[in-house]
């Protein structure tokens, strides 16, 4: 293994971001720092803070740090619901093209109601429901009297991210690709996605399974046999859904870290949000932006590296007992972050 003398620098964007994220970002960069990590943090500004401040949620500074660096670390960013401005996350994606959100789930705390969960549910970003094509109609003095949506997927984006989760599954030792959709119902927006799932599995035919479910069937399995499922693949809403659920599986938003892959650019994330109800008490998890970083580790070359931060993770939660308080513990944000240093 290369020592943190001799690896070479890589400059990293950073976002801390709204509500939890100063705070948990905050963990991050101590740990970071005890690691000996390669990246050198440029800190940028995104979401309610920098619209507050700029008038911009999004401001051109930030955007043109990550194209430089190709690389982010983003803390969690609220979007107004209903009306307001739109979501920043949303923006970031389409801007730098990150059309794959790889989730990993995987057991951090022992011995909760499901362990050696080991699953990965690859997202598509950019498509679906999530393009924003969508008005009201109005009648007679109710200007909100119809909602109207159309959700797009095309065959090349289709393609794209299911060959994505085929890669994927090869690259790190799975067996077997379930291709998720809702074509019974959705016929053309999800058997699209069918459709091309079964192409891409002759590819890899004899290297990788496949297999497809509806996604509320799906959902339902998840809970009673989730070790059944390996690498998941699905349209954006329904990955969008269906992670949060994999996160329950091991304890919650606090543990599940997410990446946005394009072409040329990663950014890297929790699964959670702002979580506006504890922000500024200091008492968040910061384990699921640890778990991003390591992801980002993994990406850069570092396995070892995000190796060893998991873990002191592990043993901080499972030897020596420190948890915050999602997991039923007492340490603060700090206390934590300062525990997996001790680990390092
Ligand atoms: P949330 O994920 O912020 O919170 C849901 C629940 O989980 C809350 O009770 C919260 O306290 C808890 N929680 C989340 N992260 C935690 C952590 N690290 N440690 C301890 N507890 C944690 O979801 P929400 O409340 O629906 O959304 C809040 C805002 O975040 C919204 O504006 C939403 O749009 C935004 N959001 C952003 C992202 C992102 O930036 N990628 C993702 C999801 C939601």
């Amino acid at each position: 293994m290369t020592s943190s003398t001799q690896r070479s620098r890589i400059e990293a964007t950073l976002i801390p971001g709204d509500g939890i994220g100063p705070e948990i970002v905050e963990a991050v960069q101590v740990v970071f720092h005890a690691l000996g990590s390669p990246f050198v943090w440029n800190v940028q500004q995104a979401g309610m803070g920098a619209a507050h401040t700029g008038g911009d949620p999004l401001p051109a500074e930030t955007l043109q740090s990550i194209r430089r660096t190709r690389l982010a670390l983003k803390g969690p960013l609220t979007t107004p619901i209903g009306g307001g401005f739109r979501s920043v996350n949303v923006r970031l994606r389409e801007e730098f093209g990150l059309y794959a959100n790889v989730r990993p789930v995987r057991t951090v705390f022992r011995g909760r109601r499901y362990d050696n969960i080991d699953l990965a549910l690859i997202r598509e970003n950019l498509e679906g429901f999530y393009v924003g094509f969508e008005h009201y109609v109005a009648i007679g003095d109710d200007p909100h009297a119809v909602a109207i949506a159309s959700g797009v997927n095309t065959r090349a984006g289709a393609r794209r991210i299911i060959k994505f989760a085929f890669e994927y599954a090869l690259r790190n030792g799975r067996r077997r690709v379930t291709v998720v959709h809702k074509a019974n119902v959705l016929k053309a927006l999800t058997g699209l996605f069918l459709e091309t799932g079964r192409e891409v599995a002759k590819e890899f035919e004899g290297r990788i399974e496949m297999n497809d479910r509806i996604v509320d069937a799906c959902a339902m399995q998840l809970v009673t046999d989730p070790w059944q499922f390996d690498v998941i693949v699905a349209t954006n809403l329904f990955g969008d859904i269906l992670s949060d659920e994999m996160a329950g599986l091991v304890g919650g938003l606090g543990l599940a870290p997410g990446a946005n892959i394009g072409e040329h650019i990663a950014m890297f994330e929790a699964v959670h949000g702002s979580a506006p109800d504890i922000a500024g008490k200091g008492i968040a998890n910061p384990i699921s932006l640890l778990l991003a970083g390591g992801l980002m580790l993994d990406h850069v070359g570092e396995p070892d590296l995000a190796q060893r931060l998991r873990t002191a993770i592990d043993l901080t939660v499972n030897e020596d007992g420190i948890r915050t308080r999602d997991l039923d513990g007492g340490a603060s944000t700090s206390e934590f972050a300062a525990a997996v240093v001790r680990h390092l």
